[in-house]
């Protein structure tokens, strides 16, 4: 990209226009880059794939794209820890892991996000038991503000900040990950009353290694998923081609992407839609490897809001939507994505000693999404709710300072590594102050 052409996030949501893209191969050259942008007076963000639906990795200064920067560096098989540099996408990472037989312990929903981007933002799937992917980071080197390269291990005082640390205390060069054994994934997929789902929460939360579930808006239809590790020996059993192409390319993205389009222009039609969708997605079962079952195509493009909320707080936070939709505010052809993680030690984790529930909204990328995101963030606000710092929100710092206990002691941490505030940006402003 050549001087003050414009970059843009995969949502379109975001626009920046950076005076200058630098694509790093080594910890080195970063150094340098930071090094150079400071004395110029230029501020420094890295982005990944653009996968944050929030202007988290916006900058008009110098803009990294770590693409080069993508190997697996060092393997240990005995304690199955990997190192790997930041740039390096999950769609490369996940078969790279296969082959040495490890997996990462969950995952989201895609696949294209750098490590060091899905990190930063507390990226994380489903799993009333398990947590984010950073979580399994144990070790992160990062290039401070003045261009010391840091070794942040399990015993370094940064550690519980460097996890999620929303790009705000450096540009992180490499990631040691903790994996496990490779496995593979039994999916049940089948449509479910919504009021049937919310009765069995606790049991399908508790009995499934992950679980979640999709609401229709204006309808009372769920799609619910499962997905639970097999007993050793049982054989993959793959989607089948055919079935793959109909459910995953034609109905969840080739004929949604059309539909989405016409309820664009015609949105009295959207309820009609949704319930049409949300019949047509029928049950299906399949086995395969772990990374193969969490991540699905996602070819419609969309805006999104998501906050993590206690447990307990779900059938409220469901009821004030379906409020919401009846009051014939609007119509929304999206369906709502519901998951749940366990509580974890991360400082600026959603998933901050806290079991959670996750609910996100979403916007075909062609509407505006303004009303009814902030209709969604009232509602998750007056439970509590933390946003996902990669999708779209409008809280700030003095919220946020009340949601996670260790508020402070990250923004101690930011001052130590970056007190010039070489690495900040509006939307860092905004939450962190
Ligand atoms: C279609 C789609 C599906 C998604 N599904 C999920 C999901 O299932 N679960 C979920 O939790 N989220 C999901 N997300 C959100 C996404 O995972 C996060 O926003 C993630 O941060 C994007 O990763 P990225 O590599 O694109 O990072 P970017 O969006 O490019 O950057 C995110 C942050 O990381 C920082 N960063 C990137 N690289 C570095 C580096 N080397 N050093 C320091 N900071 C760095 C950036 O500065 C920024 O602060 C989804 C997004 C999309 C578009």
């Amino acid at each position: 990209m050549t001087a003050r052409e414009t970059w843009t996030n995969w949502s379109r949501s975001v626009e920046a226009h950076p005076e200058h893209v630098e694509h790093p191969a080594s910890t080195a050259e970063v150094v340098s880059l930071v090094q150079v942008a400071r004395s110029q007076g230029l501020p420094v963000k890295a982005y990944g794939a653009g996968h944050s639906f929030t202007p988290i990795a916006a900058t008009d200064g110098y803009l990294l794209r770590l693409d080069r920067m993508n190997h697996l560096l060092a393997r240990d098989t005995t304690s199955r820890r990997v190192l790997v540099q930041a740039g390096m996408s999950l769609r490369e990472l996940n078969p790279e892991l296969l082959a040495l037989g490890l997996a990462l312990p969950n995952l989201g929903d895609v696949d294209p996000q750098s490590v060091a981007g899905a990190i930063s933002t507390g990226t994380h799937g489903t799993g009333g038991k398990l947590h984010g992917i950073a979580a399994a980071v144990v070790g992160v080197q990062l290039v401070t503000a003045e261009g010391d390269v840091v070794e942040i291990d399990e015993q370094h005082p940064w550690f519980d900040a460097a996890r999620v640390s929303l790009g705000a205390l450096g540009i992180i060069t490499e990631v040691t990950l903790q994996c496990e054994p490779a496995f593979l994934l039994h999916a049940r997929e089948e449509p479910m009353a919504l009021p049937e789902v919310i009765e069995r929460l606790p049991e399908l939360i508790e009995e499934n290694d992950h679980f979640e579930f999709y609401w229709f808006p204006h309808t009372e239809k769920a799609l619910v998923k499962r997905n639970n590790r097999v007993a050793d020996g049982t054989r993959r059993d793959p989607v089948s081609r055919f079935r793959h192409l109909v459910d995953d390319e034609l109905l969840s993205n080739g004929v949604f992407g059309l539909l989405n389009e016409v309820g664009a222009r015609r949105r009295s039609l959207v309820p009609r839609i949704n319930g049409v969708t949300g019949s047509a997605l029928s049950a299906r079962e399949f086995t395969d490897h772990s990374h193969e079952v969490f991540v699905s195509p996602r070819r419609v493009r969309f805006r999104e809001s998501e906050f993590a909320m206690p447990r307990s707080a779900l059938p409220g936070v469901i009821a004030g939507l379906q409020a919401w939709f009846d009051a014939g505010h609007e119509t929304v052809s999206f369906p709502i994505e519901v998951r749940f993680t366990g509580s974890d030690d991360i400082w600026m984790s959603t998933g901050h000693e806290r079991d959670n529930c996750y609910v996100a909204v979403h916007h075909f990328f062609r509407s505006d999404p303004t009303a009814y995101f902030a209709a969604a963030q009232d509602i998750f606000t007056a439970h509590e709710g933390r946003p996902h710092w990669g999708k779209m929100n409008t809280v700030d710092a003095s919220y946020l300072r009340d949601r996670y206990a260790r508020f402070d002691d990250f923004v101690a941490v930011r001052d130590e590594a970056d007190l010039k505030r070489v690495f900040t940006n509006p939307y860092l402003d905004r939450v962190l102050g």
